[in-house]
């Protein structure tokens, strides 16, 4: 496909903005592109669940991350309609049970949707009016996939906990807190980003990052070298309001652990960049589980949930290594001394190292012994 894009207008916003141009990334102007197949997401399409891209325990389709639901409930559709709770359970993970359906191979027909309304089309049968029945339900999230991810602490927690937990989820903070896996971003998200700002947005914003002298405040983390990746939050979470005690420069990381900034997607390559600046102007101090739980992209926080319970050190996170093709790559967690590495961006082999998936690192996690010494069940 030919790539046709007038890049002057976008440099003309850069300077405007006081950053730094940047080596152009083509992935980046893609990542905000729609294609139809994103158009056909947001209601949901039929899949074969072989078709899923599941490398990291996470499901995916041509680079985008989708939940995956069984639209059919028979005769139960009446039931899933007014209590949803005894729906079908729609999945996020490489869960065991999505295993025993590839397993059962049984004829379901599987759909996939990165919506992120949480309602689902639902169809079924009538016992009572003898009808086909079709309307939509807010189904709930499968456990066993939230435990698979140990998903904000849902293996290693309470039985009530994990209840809250799926009655509380949202598929787009779900969406957010995994986005360095997926290139493609879902489509609603790319819509609501760019509304609400004010007309001079750029030049308010411009003026308080200079005045920060470009560091965050939360981390303090200097971006002199980075200006594009600090962010000013409004405290309010109201976006025309740019009163100067509202306004608060934050790095693209702390920016997005906001409470209210599921919507908030960082390429996982800004997120790398981060803590690489953080590691060099904080030196040790970086390495403390607080800093590191803090720091680390939000996708490996069921993972780290599990090592620092099991008091494992403390990962080194965006570890550069060469690969086997000679290519620099950034592990996002990495044990140089145990040469033992995590790596969120596909596949890849280095002589010497074991380089896990997500999936994999958190199915180690869960094998390592307690810090008693027992395994942990
Ligand atoms: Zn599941
Ligand atoms: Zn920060
Ligand atoms: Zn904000």
């Amino acid at each position: 496909m030919k790539l046709d894009i007038d890049l002057n207008e976008l440099w003309a916003c850069v300077d405007r903005m006081g950053a730094q141009r940047q080596k152009l990334d083509l992935d980046e102007i893609w990542d905000s592109s729609t294609f139809a197949i994103d158009t056909e997401l947001e209601s949901g399409i039929e899949i074969k669940l072989e078709d899923l891209e599941t490398d990291q325990g996470l499901l995916g389709i041509h680079g985008r991350q989708v939940v995956l639901f069984i639209p059919d409930h028979a005769f139960r559709v009446e039931t899933a309609i007014q209590s949803p709770g005894q729906g079908n359970k729609f999945h996020v993970a490489d869960c065991k049970t999505l295993d025993d359906m590839k397993n059962r191979n049984r004829f379901e027909r599987y759909h996939v949707t990165n919506s992120i309304t949480g309602e689902f089309p639902v169809f079924g049968y009538s016992q009572i009016t003898k009808r086909q029945v079709e309307g939509s339900a807010n189904l709930s999230v499968c456990k066993n996939c939230l435990n698979f991810l140990n998903y904000k602490g849902a293996d290693t927690g309470s039985a009530q906990n994990r209840q809250k937990l799926v009655d509380e989820f949202s598929i787009e903070e779900f969406f957010s807190t995994y986005s360095s896996v997926f290139k493609q971003k879902p489509k609603s998200w790319i819509d609501k980003k760019t509304k609400g700002y004010t007309a001079d947005w750029e030049t308010i914003s411009g003026r308080v990052r200079a005045a920060a002298g470009y560091s965050c405040k939360h981390c303090f983390v200097d971006l002199s070298s980075h200006k594009h990746l600090l962010h000013v939050h409004h405290m309010n979470g109201v976006k025309s309001d740019n009163s100067e005690s509202n306004l608060i420069s934050l790095c693209a990381d702390c920016h997005r652990k906001e409470p209210y900034h599921e919507h908030m997607m960082v390429p996982r390559k800004d997120t790398l960049t981060i803590n690489e600046l953080r590691k060099a102007q904080l030196g040790n101090e970086f390495a403390t589980w607080n800093t590191t739980r803090k720091s680390a992209d939000p996708a490996l926080a069921g993972f780290l949930n599990y090592i620092e319970r099991k008091n494992y050190v403390t990962p080194v996170l965006g570890y550069s290594v060469t690969s086997n093709t000679n290519k620099e790559i950034f592990l996002d967690a990495a044990w140089p001394d145990q040469k033992l590495g995590l790596f969120l961006d596909g596949r890849i082999n280095i002589d010497g190292w074991t380089i896990f998936s997500l999936g994999e690192a958190l199915e180690w996690a869960k094998g390592l012994p307690t810090a008693n010494g027992n395994t942990a069940t």
